[in-house]
């Protein structure tokens, strides 16, 4: 329950990975020791998605103001004119509340909070099985315009090559064997 150290841990991955189920199985089994951590964005809210949940959705302006006021732990550019960032006040609101920061980010993000945080991060990189699988579910999804489509195709694909930065690799083969060894591994580094 509560950490000696104010922890983190980082679920990176192309989308389409998975990665979201795996958040959602950890939130689930561990909400005496993980919480969400609600990045700020610039792109609009998918139909379910609300304000302050998912995200905190604001405008670029808000977004490149907060970027100069430093508030942000990492911040990027993930796709085209939209930004996602992990703001310093999110990190804080959750370790006060004993808890460690689960960051749900993309694979340059995952890396950047990695070097600030060495010794008290533990950055997961869930793998898909292949490429063809990844398309395979993001259009399932159907979530992705043809455009946003071969972009998330063509990031994820370049995501894939800096799976060797992370502390462990997760190949999402079998979703729930996936949710179980994150749960293992989360488990096994917040309370040794
Ligand atoms: P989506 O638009 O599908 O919600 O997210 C697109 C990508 O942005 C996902 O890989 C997601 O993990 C990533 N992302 C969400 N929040 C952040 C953040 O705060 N920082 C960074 N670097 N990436 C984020």
């Amino acid at each position: 329950m509560a950490q000696s150290k104010n922890k983190i841990i980082i679920i990176a991955a192309p989308s389409g990975s998975g990665k979201t189920s795996v958040v959602r199985h950890l939130l689930k089994t561990m909400p005496g020791e993980l919480a969400f951590s609600i990045s700020a964005t610039t792109r609009r809210p998918r139909n379910h998605e609300k304000d302050r949940v998912d995200y905190y959705f604001i405008t670029i302006e808000e977004f490149r103001n907060r970027i100069t006021a430093n508030e942000f732990v990492e911040w990027e550019m993930v796709y085209e004119g939209k930004y996602y960032g992990t703001l310093k006040s999110e990190m804080d609101r959750i370790w006060k509340n004993h808890r460690a920061p689960l960051l749900d980010v993309d694979v340059q993000g995952g890396i950047h909070v990695q070097q600030q945080f060495p010794d008290t991060s533990l950055s997961l990189f869930i793998e898909p099985p292949s490429i063809e699988e990844l398309e395979r579910r993001l259009r399932a999804r159907a979530t992705e315009t043809p455009e946003s489509l071969i972009a998330r195709i063509s990031k994820a694909s370049y995501e894939l090559s800096f799976k060797n930065q992370f502390d462990r690799i997760i190949i999402n083969d079998n979703l729930d064997r996936a949710c179980q060894e994150a749960e293992d591994i989360v488990r096994k580094f917040l309370i040794p």
